[in-house]
């Protein structure tokens, strides 16, 4: 491709919406434009980078075995009523209406149109196992779209459903898109971590996420550094330390603590570090009140903790629940003499000598001890696990905290949508049973920014070769007629060798063209300057590397595909 044919529009700042190295990147290599929150251009060159990402995925998943469909981005609201996701996903549904004043909705995923055609097409076993996949456009409503392509409100997912006549069929369905996965990130360069994910409302252990580690991540992870676990910060368990027994001291004393509510500040009234506090959580558990105690330095976990209470819905309570219950406004609450059920974190088994809320307006207990003080109806994992926490699974590790974009998920899902689909089959005796089912997606356009967020220097973009837009960029630094004959010849060669380049023929200055060139992250550069020429040579330089050599032209093609190999 010749760079004055095409549209790169690369920019010298840094955009004033770019949050995040890959967002910053993406819009100053051209390769995408923003239209409104969440929705993007792809220019051409960005388009050619995804377009390498789709066709990674798309080989990995025919050699799995799945079988490429494409469906409807348009769906009727019906099939999300039987599925029951009309109400539970309504927050990041699109709908829109047809002439006949019907409503449809925008798909934000395709479980419902899947099982709603497999109910319709497969009855035997001898149509089981199968797995169907499309690489399609999403829509989502988010709340905050961000961060460029890594959370759109139109995006492009790979996803995956598998169809199975039994469990253990199942588990090797799921085994095959675990592992297809691998492979894909692998390919794509990326560094990924798989983690055990939270599976919601469907239980089980079921569920892993691949994570592209990077600091802009907005997921936390866990990782142990002794044995394999690596969780979600989302469901990461942390091992229970054995109490240390203190005997419990003094008994609860009254503090005045006038106007100190938050943590920092009874900390700094009281001259106890924030893990001697007790923090009170008073929550509505499916409308009932109930209270969670963490240590001070602890955050709780919101998705244990609703385990823990085996409750569908929780959310924090209002201020004014919170003075009915406790009988003192927000900031005062402590777990002794409150009637409300407590749920306690099993770091604070045996804790003594604590402060916590008094449950009276500018008042704090001290020499609290639990249980001596306050009962709680047992003791859970409850607070985010986090560096330094004992590893839940091997006796000697100790869990590490990272942060990691979420490129893809995979899920054992069961019968949930068979079910209210009567996805339903004849057994090999003639017998009913319901399908089991799995899926399985991929941010296509999230992994391509991963990529980048994960691969960037100072000047620009360093591209894997096996998505780069161009495996080489050609620089004939003088725009005369004998400099841009070598250059097509070198294109032509580069071609032969089945590698694609752009040619910046632009008559533009050469610290202008090396810029641009670093800024797109081709993996080679070769350059095309004058004094080589004389010598019959031409400069090779790979991106990530500062040095160059001087290679015959007749050479150059081989180099580079040396290089790339
Ligand atoms: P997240 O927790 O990031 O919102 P999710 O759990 O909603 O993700 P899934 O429904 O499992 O995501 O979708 C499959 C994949 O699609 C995700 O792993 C992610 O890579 C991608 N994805 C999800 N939401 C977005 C979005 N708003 N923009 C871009 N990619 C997305
Ligand atoms: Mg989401």
């Amino acid at each position: 491709m010749r760079w004055s044919q095409t549209l790169i529009p690369t920019l010298r700042e840094t955009p004033q919406d770019a949050e995040i190295a890959s967002h910053t990147w993406m819009l100053r290599a051209g390769l995408i434009r923003k239209l409104a929150a969440g929705l993007y251009t792809f220019l051409p060159v960005g388009l050619r980078a995804l377009r390498n990402v789709e066709q990674i995925i798309r080989q990995e998943m025919d050699r799995a075995g799945a079988l490429e469909v494409l469906m409807p981005a348009l769906q009727p609201r019906e099939i999300w009523e039987t599925s029951g996701r009309l109400q539970t996903m309504r927050q990041v549904m699109f709908k829109v209406r047809d002439r006949q004043d019907r409503e449809l909705v925008l798909g934000p995923t395709h479980e419902e149109v899947i099982t709603e055609l497999v109910a319709r097409e497969i009855h035997s076993h001898r149509q089981l196992p199968r797995t169907f996949y499309q690489i399609q456009t999403k829509f989502r409503d988010e709340i905050r779209p961000r961060f460029g392509l890594m959370r759109a409100r139109e995006f492009i997912m790979k996803d995956a459903y598998s169809f199975d006549p039994d469990e253990e069929s199942l588990e090797q369905s799921y085994r095959a898109m675990y592992d297809a996965y691998t492979r894909i990130f692998d390919r794509c360069g990326l560094r990924v971590k798989i983690v055990e994910a939270d599976t919601g409302a469907m239980g089980g252990n079921s569920s892993h996420e691949f994570m592209a580690i990077a600091d802009a991540g907005e997921d936390g992870l866990v990782e142990c550094d002794a044995c394999s676990y690596a969780a979600n910060l989302e469901r990461a368990e942390r091992a229970r330390r054995p109490a240390t027994v203190s005997s419990p001291g003094s008994s609860p004393t009254l503090v005045a603590t006038p106007g100190a509510r938050t943590i920092e500040e009874v900390s700094a009234f009281l001259h106890l570090p924030p893990s001697r506090l007790i923090k009170t959580l008073v929550y509505l558990a499916d409308g009932k009140p109930v209270a969670a105690l963490v240590a001070g330095d602890r955050d709780l976990n919101e998705v244990k903790f609703a385990r823990a209470l085996g409750c569908t819905e929780l959310g924090m309570a209002d201020p004014e629940t919170i003075r009915h219950v406790s009988g003192a406004p927000v900031g005062f609450t402590g777990p002794v003499g409150l009637s409300i059920p407590l749920y306690a974190d099993h770091g604070l088994e045996g804790a003594s000598e604590m402060a916590v809320g008094a449950n009276q307006p500018d008042g704090h207990l001290i020499h609290v001890a639990l249980p001596r003080d306050a009962k709680p109806v047992g003791w859970f994992d409850l607070a985010n696990a986090r560096t330094g926490d004992p590893c839940p699974r091997c006796p000697k590790g100790t869990l590490r905290e990272m942060r990691g974009i979420e490129v893809g998920h995979v899920f054992k899902l069961g019968v949930k949508y068979s079910e209210a689909f009567q996805a339903i089959f004849l057994d090999a005796h003639g017998r009913k049973n319901t399908i089991r089912m799995g899926c399985y997606g991929i941010g296509v356009t999230r992994t391509l920014q991963a990529i980048i967020e994960q691969c960037h220097d100072e000047e620009g973009i360093l591209w894997p070769a096996s998505v780069a837009p161009f495996h080489v960029a050609l620089l004939p630094l003088a725009p005369d007629a004998k400099t841009l004959q070598i250059a097509t010849h070198l294109e032509n060669a580069l071609q032969k060798a089945g590698l694609e380049s752009l040619l910046d023929d632009r008559d533009e200055r050469p610290g202008v063209k090396f810029k641009d060139a670093d800024l797109l992250g081709c993996p080679v550069r070769i350059v095309i300057g004058e004094r080589g020429l004389a010598a019959g040579k031409v400069e090779i330089r790979r991106r990530n590397s500062r040095e160059s050599q001087m290679v015959p032209i007749e050479e150059a093609a081989a180099r580079v595909e040396a290089f790339l190999s």
